[in-house]
Order: structure tokens, then sequence, then C-alpha cells
């Protein structure tokens, strides 16, 4: 028997380096910027990574918004 799958790994890669209105509770607050990073996995081990998206996060109401990888980049605090 074969197990494989898919998992993905996120990683904070800094915060927003000003705040900004969220769509979802309304707060004006400094976004995470998020990279989520799947991989297909065979008998649980990450094996090839597949697709990486990009998202800022709402640390009040946990909204999630998918963003382009350039655009991540060019939110984060230096
Ligand atoms: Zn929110």
């Amino acid at each position: 028997m074969i197990f494989y799958g898919m998992r993905t790994f996120v990683k904070q890669l800094g915060y927003m380096y000003q705040t900004a209105l969220c769509g979802s509770c309304q707060a004006q607050v400094r976004q995470a910027v998020i990279r989520e990073w799947s991989w297909f996995t065979l008998f649980f081990i990450p094996l090839i990574p597949l697709w990486k998206s990009y998202f800022v996060v709402c640390p009040n109401c946990g909204k999630k918004t998918k963003i382009k990888k350039r655009d991540a980049k060019s939110m984060i605090m230096q």
C-alpha cells in the first residue's frame, strides 16, 4: 500500500510596513505576510515541491487574502 498526499508548510515572512483596514472585521491592523508552500508527500515524506502561495493575514479575525509574490516582498517591513 502506498501512502501519498500533500503537505503545506506555512512560514511567516513578516508584517506589512503600514497598517491596513481589514475588509472582514474593519479593524485597522498591521497584517502578517505568510507563505504557504505545498509539497507532494510519499509515505509522509515531502518529496516534490508543488507551489507557493502568498497571503496577508489579519491578526484580529484571521482572514487570509491571497497576494502576488512580488507584492509580498514589497509589503514587508525592511
Ligand atoms: Zn480582520
